[in-house]
């Protein structure tokens, strides 16, 4: 299959979107819903000046409409990394399966990584397509008590790429919490992109007034990750997301047959745990890499179904405790 460039059509509904602007947004566009819109430093030259000046000004008149549609989501958890490659989807998918081992658990795992989906892949659901009701978009559900939301139930195939600058990922990210029709969830997990992009600052400033519980971090033990987390951290405060606590992940190699375990990103400063301290942030703990765990994901089963005595699922189970500890909920 070729990869190519492809815009969704996110307009099939009744609203138009505002960032559906004529030519693509150059760069430093302050955002065509923005204050500044059409009047940055940016705009000046820019083919869509006209168009963007004449949007609408002021509080943005989706956020109630957002606040309303999580109403009845109790926990909204981001999942956050540094830098890519440490696992951060991979966590993600495996805390949805393990919150949705609790029957009495509602889940739903949001996937914000525009331009690379891959919670539908490791959800075993990839194939499925999102329907539209007059409650909104219904999410993919994978188990009864877990559903998912990802860009990549539109695309026509596996292999398309989404080219996006900013405003049009803004757009998407405000539909995915204004229309998604959760019902009621327990838990929502937000997976993200790695770094601080385009992605966060959206997500950040639509969920404010809906109230995000805060942010699970996730890195590996060496220390260019660490360097990366601490950007991450940092962000955090600025933007006054709580973080819920740091968990390091990859932290030992499991042997899948002896199941001994052996370091392979060796922590010269003294890892996650050294740096959790360091910060004044809860450390929830390690997770060491058992390389069945790519083996469920490719095959979208849950690891801690598949291999429930690995000592990788063991130390997952405890970042759950912990993070449903550091909400409130047990
Ligand atoms: S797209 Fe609109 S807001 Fe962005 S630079 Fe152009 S005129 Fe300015």
């Amino acid at each position: 299959m070729s990869s190519a460039e492809v815009i969704p059509n996110f307009n099939s509904g009744s609203e138009q979107l505002k960032g559906d602007l004529k030519h693509p947004e150059p760069e430093h566009c302050p955002g065509p819903e923005s204050e500044n819109a059409g009047k940055g430093d940016a705009c000046s030259g820019c083919a869509n000046q006209e168009i963007c000046e004449s949007l609408p000004k002021g509080p943005d008149p989706d956020i109630p409409k957002i606040v309303e549609n999580l109403a009845n989501i109790k926990h909204k958890i981001l999942v956050l990394s540094g830098k890519g490659g440490v696992g951060k989807s991979t966590f993600s998918t495996m805390l949805s399966w393990a919150l949705s081992a609790d029957e009495n658990l509602q889940v739903g795992a949001m996937d914000l990584d525009i331009c690379g989906p891959s919670l539908p892949h490791m959800l075993g659901c990839l194939r499925e397509v999102i329907h539209e009701s007059n409650s909104g978009w219904t999410p993919v559900y994978v188990a009864d008590n877990l559903a998912t939301m990802s860009i990549q139930f539109m695309l026509p195939d596996d292999d398309s790429a989404i080219i996006w600058r900013g405003s049009k990922k803004d757009q998407l990210i405000k539909r995915f919490l204004k229309d998604v029709d959760w019902d009621y969830l327990d838990y929502l997990i937000i997976d993200t992109p790695p770094g601080t992009s385009d992605e966060h600052i959206s997500v950040n400033k639509y969920m404010k007034e809906s109230g995000i519980d805060g942010a699970l971090v996730i890195t590996t033990p060496q220390e260019v990750a660490l360097l990366d987390v601490r950007k991450e951290i940092d962000f955090c405060r600025k933007a006054g997301i709580k973080i819920l606590g740091l968990v390091e992940n990859m932290s030992g190699f499991v042997c899948p047959g002896c199941k001994g375990q052996s370091e392979i990103f060796k922590p010269t400063t003294g890892g996650g745990k050294a740096l959790s301290e360091e910060l004044g942030i809860k450390f929830f703990g390690s997770v060491p890499l058992d390389p069945r765990i790519g083996k469920s994901c490719d095959n979208g089963n849950s690891f801690l179904d598949d291999y429930p005595d690995s000592p990788a699922s063991i130390a997952i189970l405890d970042v759950v405790e912990s993070l449903r500890d550091a909400v409130g909920d047990v």
